[in-house]
């Protein structure tokens, strides 16, 4: 088994993340308090509805600790309404958010058409599912954009901290969970490199 990564099951498809990070060499390890942080070496803010979980991280009291996580370096992958949580700003509508990733993130902003949708990444073969899908409007300097559709940045990093707007653990693609576990590795020290 590989690395100890937590997913925070308070609500949305967090099943599925475990599952692809099973897949992807990682032993996922449900996050509902505060507990369960300890002893992980990254953590996966899952899809689902960013107002509910914003709501939940406050009946859980995980607001605090999850803050300490983040701050202290150690890696998240923050998909859909988990890049909602953990952007800088939040609009249409505005919603408070813990800014761990300098980003301005638009929820529900791809219209009434697209609302839903599958695609393909610009310029390769990463597969898209977008589920009422939060768009990026804009970056900061550190942030390093690693795929882009339609031009727009969809998978962006600022150092250890990821961000999705589509749902990777819904396609059997696992580039982007192996991608991110490997630089996981190298934040707590197994491997030289940490980006
Ligand atoms: N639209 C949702 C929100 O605003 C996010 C959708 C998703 O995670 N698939 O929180």
């Amino acid at each position: 088994m590989g690395d100890r990564i937590g997913v925070l099951a308070l609500q949305g498809d967090f099943a599925a993340h475990a599952r692809a990070l099973a897949e992807a060499g990682a032993e996922p390890v449900l996050v509902r308090e505060a507990q369960a942080l300890t002893g992980i070496a990254g953590l996966v803010l899952p899809g689902g509805e960013s107002t509910t979980l914003l709501r939940l991280i406050e009946r859980h009291a995980l607001a605090e600790p999850l803050d300490a996580f983040a701050r202290s370096g150690r890696p998240l992958l923050a998909t859909c309404a988990g890049l909602i949580l953990a952007a800088r700003e939040v609009t249409e509508p505005s919603q408070p958010s813990f800014g761990w990733i300098d980003a301005t993130v638009a929820r529900n902003a791809w219209g009434r058409q697209l609302d839903s949708f599958e695609a393909i990444a610009d310029g390769g073969d990463l597969p898209l599912v977008c589920i009422r899908a939060p768009r990026i409007r804009s970056v900061g300097p550190r942030v390093e954009v690693l795929a882009r559709y339609a031009g727009e940045p969809v998978l962006i990093r600022e150092g250890t901290v990821w961000g999705a707007t589509f749902h990777p653990e819904l396609t059997a693609d696992r580039r982007v969970h192996r991608a991110w576990l490997e630089r996981c590795g190298a934040a707590v020290g197994l491997e030289p490199a940490c980006g």
